[in-house]
């Protein structure tokens, strides 16, 4: 009892950084217990995924697996357009191409899909990559869901986005996404934030280094090498600016593959976190007040943008996104627009929902030219409207058929 009034002061007193020095004398009393403590109660006693005994389950992984039995995991997007959902299947032959898997089904009545009288939604295979977490020849199978008319699903956006990919080809489209999201405690508490109070504010987070800055750097690193692992085309990774959140880049990737990769990489991302007993949010402003958001800013390029003098091409694409600003914010969260209005507020690096904008080396602009891009006078534009939670599939859509075909 008395620890845990102790434990209390103590997590008042790293509310503010004057408090906390009001209390060194007192931190460096229980400074060690206290550390441990947190993560003990919140992560580990907590959550049943972080408590179950992985070095049991090794156990179990290391038995051979027979040749002739690969496991396949199917993924696929649910109804909520957000929310990721796989099962498994074995197969007696290691499949190189898509199509060479066959179809499969699912209860998408339990998926917010279909009604549970005509439930069967089918699963047609888009994208294979190496299973990071059964390895061996196991393979993770993204795929499309499609109803029983064979007409996509709603949350099926990757096939229209597919047609306009596939009408711009020459011009071959590049797409890089920023993936900003946040972890959270198994109480839904950004990780590692005091119970009662907040951190110090933003400032000496981003990019940070330190048990005082960054929190959760385990399972960045392990998602780091499982997507290089997979097959995705992970650029880079960096700590964000409110404490707990973090950013990985996919990219540069041609034409729809740009959306494969990032929800493969969003399925690891969840998927490594569980066995951490961590939470992964890609709610677009999980904390209210003078806290970051967070966003899949989307970098993109076309062939001409890309040659000398290529600024003429992104000034042009500029020119027409400013003309349909709506249509790109209703296509750029999965509520259209509703999430990202708690987010592009005009503060904490983000454009207001309500204007179009654009600059070189702004970061509170919709549109920021990078100031490399302005110096070379060719490369790529960023838009910095789509939410954290946006489907990279409907937010390329939109892009292309505004900046190629001019819609
Ligand atoms: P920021 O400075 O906004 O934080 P990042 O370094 O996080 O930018 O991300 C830049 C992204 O842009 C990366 O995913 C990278 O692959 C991508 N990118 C670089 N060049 C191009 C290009 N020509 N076309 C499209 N995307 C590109
Ligand atoms: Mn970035
Ligand atoms: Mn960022
Ligand atoms: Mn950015």
């Amino acid at each position: 009892m008395g620890f845990r009034i102790l434990v209390k002061v103590c997590e008042a007193g790293i509310a503010s950084s004057q408090m906390r020095l009001n209390h060194k004398k007192l931190w460096m009393a229980i400074g060690k217990h206290f550390s441990c403590t947190t993560m003990s109660r919140t992560i580990l006693k907590d959550s049943p995924n972080a408590a179950l005994n992985k070095t049991l389950l090794n156990k179990y992984l290391d038995l051979p697996q027979p040749d002739n039995a690969i496991q396949a995991k199917y993924i696929w997007i649910d109804g909520t357009g957000e929310g990721i959902r796989s099962k498994t299947r074995t197969l007696d032959f290691i499949p190189k191409h898509p199509s060479e898997l066959p179809e499969w089904t699912y209860d998408g009545s339990s998926t917010y899909q279909a009604d549970g009288s005509n439930s069967d939604i089918y699963l047609q295979p888009v994208a294979i990559y190496r299973d990071p977490i059964r390895r061996g020849n196991n393979k993770l199978v993204l795929c499309e869901t499609y109803n029983s008319d064979r007409t996509p699903t709603a949350s099926n956006q990757r096939n229209k986005a597919n047609e306009a990919m596939e009408a711009v080809k020459d011009q071959e489209p590049w797409f890089g996404i920023e993936q900003e999201y946040t972890l959270l405690d198994f109480d839904k508490r950004p990780l590692g934030w005091p119970r009662n109070g907040f951190p110090g504010p933003q400032g000496p987070y981003y990019c940070g280094v330190g048990a005082d800055r960054v929190c959760g750097r385990e399972i960045v690193e392990a998602h780091y090498r499982a997507c290089l692992y997979a097959g995705v085309k992970i650029a880079g990774t960096n700590a964000e600016v409110m404490p707990s959140q973090w950013e990985f880049q996919v990219g540069p990737c041609v034409g729809i593959s740009a959306g494969d990769d990032l929800w493969i990489a969003r399925f690891l991302l969840h998927r490594i976190a569980e066995e951490f007993g961590v939470i992964v949010t890609l709610d677009p402003k999980p904390v209210e007040g003078s806290w970051n958001g967070a966003g899949a800013h989307t970098n993109f390029s076309t062939k001409p943008m890309r040659a000398n003098n290529g600024i003429v091409e992104i000034e042009r694409a500029i020119e027409r996104l400013s003309k349909r600003h709506p249509y790109h914010i209703q296509a750029y969260d999965p509520r259209g627009g509703k999430d990202n209005e708690r987010r592009l507020t005009g503060k904490c690096e983000t454009s207001s929902i309500h204007d179009f904008s654009a600059g070189v080396a702004d970061r509170t602009a919709s549109i920021r030219i990078p100031r490399g891009v302005a110096e070379d006078k060719k490369g790529y534009l960023e838009d910095r409207r789509p939410s954290s939670n946006c489907d990279p599939y409907s937010v390329c859509n939109a892009l292309i058929r505004t900046c190629i075909l001019n819609e």
